[in-house]
């Protein structure tokens, strides 16, 4: 491991992991099958997500002896988001953009200093969706630059990501929540069609959801992200991974070692997923 990568993992709080994994009494039980062991074997579902889709009967090859790949497909909700707020069908980027800056489809327009689409590669195969912006999100007009935002540069550093090559990131609503409350659920179907269409744009290979708003403004259902992680939900075709949001790990800094756990699943479901393609 480079020394760039130890740098990164400290910053996580995760090299004291590495250098215990083996030693049990210190390694939290996650809630659900952590991602090694879903590979083997998917996990338990959780009796309030029921399946609704089985995963394909095409699943991807693998070469002998080569641990299984993650199931790409689970759970799928019956419709995709919320109901229908603005309409931005077949907007294009620039029209798109400027219909976010200019919204007052709900309360939230009053307060900020600007609207915040979104960042990065319009033809990433990763999206990474956020709750909503911060402070300095709402003050520079971009997603996740603040204190939750380095972190997610370094969660996105371990699995060898980077920002704006191959990734973009939105949030589930686009202007600063006042005091950074949780969206309430009529911000949120309100803003869901600009990452609706968003997502129709980039045509991601895979959404990470990060957080508990951003989940189930895709999946348009009740989620828990611990019962929820190391599983494969879909928005629409599209698989969705869960894990915890960057503000939450600050706060809470021994559930990194989960977060950890839910990136390199999500890089083992886009592997399988390009090597079906
Ligand atoms: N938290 C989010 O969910 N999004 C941001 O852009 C910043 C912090």
């Amino acid at each position: 491991m480079t020394r760039r990568r130890d740098a990164i993992l400290r910053e996580m709080g995760l090299a004291p992991l590495w250098r215990l994994r083996g030693a049990a009494e210190e390694v939290e039980e996650p809630a659900v099958q952590p991602p090694a062991a879903t590979l083997e074997a998917p996990p338990p579902r959780a009796p309030e997500l029921p399946r609704t889709q089985a995963a394909p009967a095409g699943a991807p090859r693998r070469p002998v002896g080569a641990p299984p790949a993650p199931q790409p497909v689970l759970v799928a909700p019956p419709e995709p988001g919320p109901a229908p707020g603005a309409d931005v069908s077949g907007l294009g980027w620039d029209e798109l953009e400027a219909r976010i800056r200019g919204c007052e489809a709900c309360g939230l327009c009053r307060r900020r200093k600007q609207a915040v689409p979104g960042v990065g590669d319009r033809e990433a195969d990763w999206l990474f969706v956020g709750e909503g912006p911060g402070a300095e999100e709402d003050e520079r007009g971009e997603p996740f630059v603040g204190q939750a935002g380095r972190l997610l540069d370094a969660m996105l550093a371990t699995i060898g990501l980077q920002r704006g090559h191959d990734v973009y990131i939105a949030n589930a609503v686009k202007c600063r929540p006042p005091n950074n409350r949780t969206p309430e659920a009529d911000e949120l179907a309100a803003c869901f069609p600009y990452l609706r269409r968003q997502i129709e744009l980039i045509k991601p290979r895979l959404i990470v959801a990060l957080g508990r708003p951003a989940a189930q403004a895709l999946l348009n259902q009740e989620v828990k992200i611990s019962a929820a992680r190391g599983r494969t939900f879909r928005y629409g075709d599209i698989p969705v991974v869960v894990t915890y949001h960057p503000a939450y790990l600050l706060r809470n800094q021994p559930d990194k070692a989960k977060a950890w756990e839910d990136l390199c699943f999500a890089r083992k479901t886009m592997r399988a997923l390009r090597d079906e393609a």
